[in-house]
């Protein structure tokens, strides 16, 4: 069998993610490997983590890049700081609020459920109230922006929540991170991971991580050992630490970093509160010409995000194979329902490099012509 070369078609990622790498952080990928203790990629790293600051709005000295996806940043997340008996409020208003709770479970914590209809926002005044109902928990833990529907939950309100029940916040920032506003220092929040293929547009496979003092704390107050060696954060930290020698713990994926260092660098570059506004006027384009098809958002304009727009398919309409049609015909890739709304809506994604007037325009061209 002879095999040939993987020479995938180009496609114009408009669905939650993996959304267009950015050409410069493809370019980053190709550069030569060099090794993860290199002097040249320690100093790389020290600018990884600052640029990882920069984004997530944090001076946190735990800040991190996990060799490994969102899902990892989780993990990441839920094995260090929560100890079996551990209390967490878990807000699930989508498919990752119930991932959430399914780490608790995991690691032998007790998940106390505040629940939301899909397409709303987490409820501050459910969230309040399991807070007053449950004295001794010890985490409070939301999705910020819900991939699997749209929905923005008020990150500042829940945090602020936390702090003045005195319970830990863990936030998923997956797809919020760089897309809409953000502030883990201002907010206050203790815990948050996100990942690199989202609002970031660099390959997928990385998690940002960060960790407030009190965050630290908890895990350095740990009776149990954390049971995961590869995401034990006492460990890792050795590597990240920035300071002195930095030791093994694992081999870091050191072209991918590269490309995570570039991402971030024109993150910088662009300013945050710029790729913010950016999202935003994409999505005003985008919904105007949605609505103009007739389409229908799923949530309400006060909480939706404007990277992930889900939309209803319309009666009558076959869900798959308009994708395979704007996949075969236009090479652009958006998204089918997830858990609740599969079958039921599409998800149309306006991240980082993806959001541009030119994809704007292709996906309401292209709609256009496989819908008449
Ligand atoms: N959390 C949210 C909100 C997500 O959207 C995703 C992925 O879509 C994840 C967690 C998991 O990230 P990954 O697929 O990179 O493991």
């Amino acid at each position: 069998m002879t095999v040939q070369p993987f020479n995938p078609t180009p496609r114009t990622l408009m669905g939650p993610g993996p959304s267009d790498v950015h050409p410069q952080v493809l370019q980053a990928l190709g550069k030569p490997t060099i090794g993860h203790l290199d002097p040249q990629f320690v100093a790389m790293m020290d600018e990884v983590k600052a640029l990882t600051q920069y984004a997530f709005q944090t001076e946190n000295p735990f800040t991190i890049v996990v060799s490994a996806p969102g899902s990892a940043g989780m993990e990441t997340c839920f094995v260090n700081l929560v100890e079996p008996g551990d209390k967490v409020i878990v807000c699930r208003n989508g498919v990752f609020g119930e991932r959430m709770r399914q780490n608790v479970v995991r690691v032998g914590g007790e998940a106390v459920m505040v629940d939301d209809a899909w397409g709303t926002p987490v409820s501050v005044e459910k969230v309040e109230a399991a807070l007053k109902a449950n004295p001794d928990a010890k985490f409070l833990a939301f999705v910020h922006a819900e991939t699997s529907t749209g929905a923005l939950s008020d990150a500042k309100a829940l945090c602020a929540l936390a702090q003045q029940h005195e319970v830990l916040s863990i936030v998923d920032a997956v797809t919020s991170l760089s897309g809409v506003e953000l502030k883990v220092d201002e907010w206050g929040i203790d815990a948050i991971y996100s990942g690199s293929q989202k609002c970031l547009s660099c390959v997928p496979g990385l998690a940002p991580v960060s960790f407030s003092a009190k965050a630290v704390a908890k895990l350095e107050a740990r009776q149990t050992p954390v049971p995961s060696w590869f995401l034990d954060q006492t460990l890792v930290m050795g590597y990240w630490s920035g300071t002195g020698k930095r030791s093994y713990h694992h081999t870091a994926p050191v072209n991918s970093l590269y490309a995570m260092h570039e991402a971030l660098r024109l993150l910088k570059a662009e300013g945050l509160e710029n790729a913010w506004a950016r999202h935003r006027a994409m999505h005003e384009q985008l919904k105007s010409g949605l609505e103009l098809l007739g389409l229908d958002f799923v949530v309400d304009e006060a909480s939706r995000l404007p990277q992930l727009n889900a939309v209803y398919i319309p009666q009558g309409v076959d869900d798959a194979a308009v994708r395979s049609a704007l996949l075969e015909r236009f090479n652009l890739e958006i998204g089918a329902g997830l858990g609740d709304l599969a079958g039921k809506a599409w998800r149309i994604g306006l991240m980082g490099h993806a959001a541009r007037e030119e994809n704007v325009l292709l996906c309401l061209a292209a709609l256009r012509e496989v819908l008449n």
